[in-house]
């Protein structure tokens, strides 16, 4: 099913978000945490794409495996980064060829060693031109593109980086996945800022489940997330207890589920980080089956 049918058909959109494994006990790991997330029935199951297309293969692969094995819609995640534009049209073709419908079209961080982004000659610069090629190629592709609560890293100002976000709508796609984010307020400010910019497609906010504190201290570094002071000060009272960090974490993603859904939101991306233990309280907690 296409993105933009499930958001006409569907009360509330759950997806996952797994990444491919680098070693065979990795995939092996997966396929144990995806069996147990696939009976909430998620709407979908998106796999990332490494840095620089490093995993451009085992995307793919991912993605065949989630459909044909698990039988749940696959989205592939597609970056602009070290690419022309003849190897993306390649690569989709491929995806396309491979009963792939739904594309999480990005331009993707610059490769590790690498200060800036940089545009390959012949490539593209920006994620509203991957959109762009993509509608103009393959049409009947459903499309989501990635959206900033506060602001991409790079953006000068959220007001700049909401104008690059329209840009990417206007582009043609069918919903915004965000980052992820601690504070809902921050989320909610985000949605009616958008509002006002005239952006009318689904805003799906990502939550990432905190399991283990110094890994999301690194990531959310990387991405410049607002981490609550309250919320920090809890983890860092327990930071040598693994077992109370993951059951901080998971109450505190439970309320903000709770709270987003209760504010109306149309689906809820959850950064899995190939795991399913928390995701799997935090959907408990939220009874999805029963409400829907
Ligand atoms: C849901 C989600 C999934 C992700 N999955 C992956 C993944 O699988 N692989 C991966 O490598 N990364 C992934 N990322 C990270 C993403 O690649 C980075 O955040 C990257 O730095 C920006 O990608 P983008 O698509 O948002 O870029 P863009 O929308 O192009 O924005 C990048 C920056 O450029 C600015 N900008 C945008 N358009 C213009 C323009 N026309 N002119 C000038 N400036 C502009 C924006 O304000 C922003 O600061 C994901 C992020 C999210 C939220």
């Amino acid at each position: 099913m296409r993105l933009s049918q499930m958001f006409r058909t569907q009360r509330f959109v759950l997806s996952i978000e797994i990444f491919p494994p680098k070693t065979a006990d990795g995939d092996t790991a997966l396929r144990q945490n995806l069996q147990t997330l696939v009976e909430y029935d998620p709407s979908f199951v998106s796999c990332t794409y490494g840095a620089g297309g490093s995993t451009r293969d085992r995307t793919l692969q991912w993605c065949r495996e989630i459909q044909a094995d698990f039988r749940r819609t696959a989205m592939t995640h597609f970056t602009c980064v070290g690419s022309t534009r003849d190897e993306l049209l390649s690569w989709l073709d491929q995806a396309v060829a491979e009963g792939i419908h739904n594309v999480m079209a990005l331009r993707g961080d610059p490769p590790a060693g690498q200060e800036a982004f940089k545009t390959v000659e012949g490539g593209l610069s920006n994620a509203n031109q991957l959109v762009e090629l993509i509608r103009q190629t393959h049409p009947e592709l459903g499309i989501g593109v990635a959206g900033y609560p506060e602001k991409h890293q790079e953006a000068p100002s959220l007001d700049i980086d909401l104008q690059h976000l329209k840009c990417k709508v206007d582009a043609g796609a069918d919903a915004v996945f965000t980052q992820l984010f601690f504070v809902n307020d921050n989320f909610f400010a985000f949605r009616d800022r958008c509002d006002e910019q005239g952006i009318r497609i689904p805003i799906v906010p990502g939550i990432m489940p905190i399991t283990d504190f110094a890994r999301i201290k690194r990531i959310t570094s990387m991405c410049g997330t607002v981490f609550p002071q309250g919320l920090a000060m809890r983890l860092e009272a327990v930071q040598d207890d693994p077992q109370a960090q993951f059951e901080i974490g998971v109450e505190h993603a439970i309320q903000q589920c709770e709270e987003l859904r209760s504010a109306g939101v149309p689906g809820i991306h959850f950064y899995a980080l190939n795991k399913s233990d928390a995701c799997q309280r935090i959907l408990d907690a939220m009874h999805l089956q029963e409400k829907a």
